[in-house]
């Protein structure tokens, strides 16, 4: 596409690059204190603390965007988390075991300064099971002298060590060109590849709201499908669920069944659980307990699945226990707290009673249908020629930039690129996403605008 004043090497490249879809994930697991999250700071180029000195420190973000050589990936880092009431083997299990079955590759992180110990071979049995692909850090190997140490990690039998040094950078390179080796361009669970599989579907929320309630109400109430259905790999924390003569692929339900109640460091693994099922799912339904008013847990998750891109629904649950003066409050709550997410179909539920489950599957659908809405170009850059005319941009400092051409470069969710004459001010931006919405729905997604301005 030519563009006037712009490359056409820079206009494809802007498409190119806006277009990417969901990213591969990356985990990085280990026992407690062996260097993941000073290993994750390196990755993501990042030198401020992550690494926290007080044990069981609740950490909410766990997923990261980093780029090597060129290709971007997430990285998942469990390191937030230390030894709690479950014991020092399962504690590492379990947080291990969420990242792995989100990631589409592994970094597994040994200090080659300890060597092998009990908890790494449990990691290791957890690798195997999980089939994924491996690459092995030897980590504290700040010198040539523990090159050795690195050497012996051959004994876990899960291929070569890459001897590395998070804290001052030694061989992160060349592990990184592994794991680079080791991960696919896309996701495994590349939304378009499982075609006629079952859509997957998050129910994440924070702990009480109910999930497990609503997930036993909907799997009860409708034939739980346990055979093998085309397109789907066999996932024991996974449930085949019909609904509404469809049938679902709700992720992680063992997460949600399982009920595990810790007391140290329980934010950290629930924010990892949600982190990773949001990562495996295309839509989240994000569950809420109406009865109690909006929490900063409620929105951390709400940012959390529209910043991994993902379809979203909001089902405000136990409306059965919901009188009027509640009612009235939560209204205003949702306007003040969630105005930033309009845009999401919204279901009134009671997992108790039942009500208003028929409702979900449409919202389900009017989402995913919203996330993976194509505007044509010139249907696109017929409506923004109309909106600029209309609503030009403000002139600043006596030019007035112009919106030049437009084009979505990928969906899932829908993402644009705006190419301008001059800088588009964040105000304006707002107005053109809120257009976009009008004009063409986008009921239930995120969608993402850049814009390349004219050197
Ligand atoms: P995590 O619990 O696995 O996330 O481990 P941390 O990243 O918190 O690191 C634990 C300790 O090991 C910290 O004191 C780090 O500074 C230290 N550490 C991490 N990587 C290295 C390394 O490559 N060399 C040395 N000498 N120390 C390291
Ligand atoms: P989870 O931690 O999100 O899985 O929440 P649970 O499903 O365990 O529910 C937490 C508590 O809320 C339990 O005591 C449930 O019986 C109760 N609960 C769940 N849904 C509803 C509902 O729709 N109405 C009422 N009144 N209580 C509910």
């Amino acid at each position: 596409a030519a563009v006037e004043g712009f490359d056409v090497e820079d206009v494809e490249g802007a498409i190119e690059e806006a277009g990417h879809g969901p990213l591969p994930v990356l985990a990085v697991v280990g026992r407690p204190n062996v260097g993941k999250s000073t290993l994750v700071n390196r990755i993501i180029g990042r030198r401020e603390a992550v690494v926290e000195d007080k044990p069981g420190v609740t950490r909410d973000r766990v997923t990261y965007e980093a780029e090597w050589a060129g290709r971007r990936f997430k990285v998942v880092d469990t390191g937030g988390w230390e030894q709690d009431v479950l014991g020092i083997d399962a504690s590492v299990a379990a947080q291990a075991e969420y990242a792995i079955e989100a990631a589409d590759a592994v970094v597994f992180v040994v200090d080659a300064k300890v060597g092998v110990t009990d908890t790494d071979e449990a990691v290791v049995r957890l690798l195997r099971k999980a089939g994924k692909p491996v690459v092995l850090c030897a980590n504290k190997v700040d010198g040539p002298s523990g090159e050795a140490d690195a050497t012996a990690l051959w004994s876990l039998g899960i291929g070569e060590p890459h001897p590395v040094s998070s804290l001052h950078g030694r061989g992160t390179g060349d592990m990184l060109d592994a794991v680079l080796e080791a991960l696919p361009e896309a996701p495994e669970q590349s939304f378009g590849t499982a075609v006629g599989g079952p859509r997957r579907i998050a129910l994440i929320g924070r702990p009480n709201v109910g999930k497990s309630s609503l997930l036993n109400k909907v799997a009860n109430e409708e034939r739980v499908v346990v055979n093998e259905i085309a397109g789907t790999t066999r996932d024991p924390v996974d449930e085949l669920i019909e609904l509404g003569g469809v049938v679902w692929k709700f992720v992680d339900t063992a997460g949600i069944r399982k009920r595990v109640h810790l007391q140290q460091g329980a934010d950290y693994y629930a924010s990892l659980r949600t982190a990773a099922a949001v990562e495996k799912a295309e839509v989240a339904v994000i569950l809420i307990d109406a009865s109690e008013s909006i929490s900063v847990q409620d929105q951390r998750i709400v940012t959390m699945a529209v910043e991994a891109g993902r379809a979203m629904v909001i089902a405000y649950n136990k409306w059965d226990t919901l009188d009027e003066e509640r009612r009235y409050y939560l209204e205003r709550e949702i306007e003040t707290e969630f105005g930033q997410v309009a845009w999401a179909p919204r279901v009134n539920v009671s997992a108790r009673t039942g009500r208003h489950m028929e409702k979900l599957v449409p919202a389900i659908e009017t989402a995913l249908a919203g996330w993976e809405t194509r505007v044509p170009t010139g249907r696109l850059n017929a409506f923004l020629g109309e909106l600029v005319a209309a609503h030009p941009h403000p002139i600043r400092g006596g030019k007035q930039p112009r919106i030049l051409f437009g084009t979505q470069a990928g969906t899932k969710p829908p993402r644009f690129v705006l190419f301008a004459s001059g800088f588009i001010e964040a105000g304006y931006r707002r107005f053109i996403e809120r257009r976009l919405r009008e004009e063409f729905g986008f009921d239930g997604t995120p969608i993402h605008i850049s814009v390349r301005v004219r050197e």
